[in-house]
């Protein structure tokens, strides 16, 4: 697999400052496939410098030549979508099939629809007797993780650069290559250099000393809530702006009235996708007592099907992880309807897909992310059970309701403490506001709500 072994700072492909590098991993077959430079602190330096240098002429540049520029971003990305897909399945693990469509998918959306937003956002409005401006930000540290390699990516760096913003990109380490790549594309796009800055590193040192650095204005970072306490504390104790997208444990909610079968076979879809790995997936199930056996049933038999359709996960960390948390299910009295932690096969890291029934919400699997390919079944007797359990975790990332028409779900949806919930299977709208309520996070991506994450406000009075 083709990789740089340098960091795209201020336009071009620089040395980096150390000499560690860092071995990509594919984790369906356990073999290196690339190294890329472990970055340091000096090189952090270097990459905020640039994105310094590089932000008066950008928040300058009118609304509608960043449109153009990012239009052309997206542009390098539809073309080149067939090499990001095998680039993520290679580094990811995830089927060919699901990184064309999701993956590289996705990204394209999103990077389409921040092009028109630049050219169409009110970057100025009157109020009153004032004109208010709603200006870059500055310089933004974006800390990415690897379960949507590019899309992470594009949530973050395509509203920045709409706004006006420069930035510094430091991706997870497990999935370094889809980041160079993006950087080519960055670069075929014309964005001038300065613009945007890769720094492949570590979290623990090229992270950090990127969300501690003085020369970051705003930190942007998606991943684990342990590590975004910490970036939260290091920015407010620098009066620094800050945007945490953090974990979750989405409730999906069947209601007695809906469609038990279509609401179950699609509520283990959204789980098995991507492996389990996806911070918004609906890991638990809250069912009826009156239809949890059918319920049952139904989830064992789709995530059965699923057999070993699934990729792997990540890494042997998380391989490790995930098979540790559905031992502890075992050994907490849930019952195993489908999967298990043995692992399927010898070689990649890959888990069953997994049911559990009888899961009670004081749990371990019912509280924690598990971000592994595992539904927990709980039963519920009525209403406001069903919204207690949905409410009773510390995240509130995402949900699904389903009932007989719509009106009854969405006021069920109005009571749940989370940041997005799918009414009877509502589609993925990329310019809807993504982000959480609780510990899964502060601040939203996507849309004109992510765009203004990016923005502060002037007022001048006349
Ligand atoms: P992580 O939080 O450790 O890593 C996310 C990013 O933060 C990576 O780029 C990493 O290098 C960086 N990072 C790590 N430590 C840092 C530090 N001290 N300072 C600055 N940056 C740092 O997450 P992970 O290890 O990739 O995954 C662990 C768990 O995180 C998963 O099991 C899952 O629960 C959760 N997760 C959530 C999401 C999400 O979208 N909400 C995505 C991936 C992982």
């Amino acid at each position: 697999m083709k990789a740089h072994d340098g960091m795209y700072i201020g336009g071009e492909w620089r040395v980096a400052a150390g000499t560690d590098t860092i071995a990509v991993v594919n984790p369906a077959d356990e073999q290196v496939i690339a190294h890329v430079p472990a970055g340091v602190a000096e090189d952090v330096d270097a990459a905020v410098f640039a994105a310094h240098e590089a932000f008066p002429a950008w928040a300058a540049t009118p609304p509608a030549e960043r449109a153009a520029r990012i239009a052309a971003l997206r542009d390098v990305l539809v073309a080149r979508k067939d090499e990001i897909a095998e680039t993520v399945t290679a580094e990811l693990g995830a089927p060919l099939q699901f990184s064309q469509m999701v993956h590289a998918g996705v990204p394209i959306l999103v990077a389409g629809s921040y092009a028109e937003l630049a050219a169409s956002y009110a970057f100025e409005e009157k109020v009153g007797n004032s004109t208010v401006y709603a200006e870059p930000v500055g310089v933004v540290g974006a800390i990415t993780p690897w379960n949507y390699p590019l899309h992470q990516i594009v949530a973050k760096v395509a509203p920045a650069l709409a706004a006006g913003c420069t930035v510094v990109l430091k991706p997870a380490e497990d999935t370094p290559l889809t980041a160079q790549l993006f950087a080519e594309a960055v670069h075929e796009a014309g964005i001038p250099a300065g613009v945007f800055n890769l720094v492949t590193g570590l979290g623990p040192v090229a992270g950090q000393a990127l969300a501690g650095h003085p020369g970051v204005d705003l930190v942007s970072f998606t991943g684990s809530t342990a590590v975004g306490k910490q970036i939260g504390a290091t920015a407010g104790a620098a009066v620094k702006r800050v945007a945490l997208e953090l974990g979750g444990k989405s409730a999906n909610v069947i209601l007695p009235s809906a469609d038990l079968a279509k609401a179950v076979g699609v509520g283990v879809a959204n789980v098995m996708g991507n492996s389990g790995q996806t911070c918004s997936a609906w890991t638990r199930m809250l069912v009826h007592t009156s239809q949890y056996d059918e319920a049952v049933a139904l989830a064992a038999e789709a995530a059965a099907k699923y057999g070993d359709r699934i990729g792997p996960l990540v890494n042997a960390k998380q391989h490790t992880r995930v098979r540790g948390y559905i031992e502890k299910g075992v050994a907490e009295g849930a019952r195993l309807v489908a999967g298990g932690p043995e692992a399927p096969r010898e070689q990649g890291y890959f888990v069953s897909p997994t049911v559990f029934a009888d899961v009670t919400p004081e749990m371990t699997i019912a509280q924690e992310e598990i971000f592994g390919p595992v539904v927990s079944i709980i039963r519920y007797e009525d209403e406001d059970e069903a919204l207690r359990i949905a409410n009773g975790t510390v995240y509130g990332l995402a949900g699904a309701v389903w009932a007989a028409d719509d009106a009854e779900a969405v006021a069920f949806a109005r009571r749940m403490d989370t940041g997005q919930v799918d009414i009877n299977g509502g589609r993925f709208n990329p310019l809807a506001p993504f982000g959480g309520y609780k510990q899964s996070g502060v601040g939203r991506e996507l849309g004109a709500h992510g765009l203004s994450e990016y923005l502060q406000t002037k007022s001048l009075q006349f």
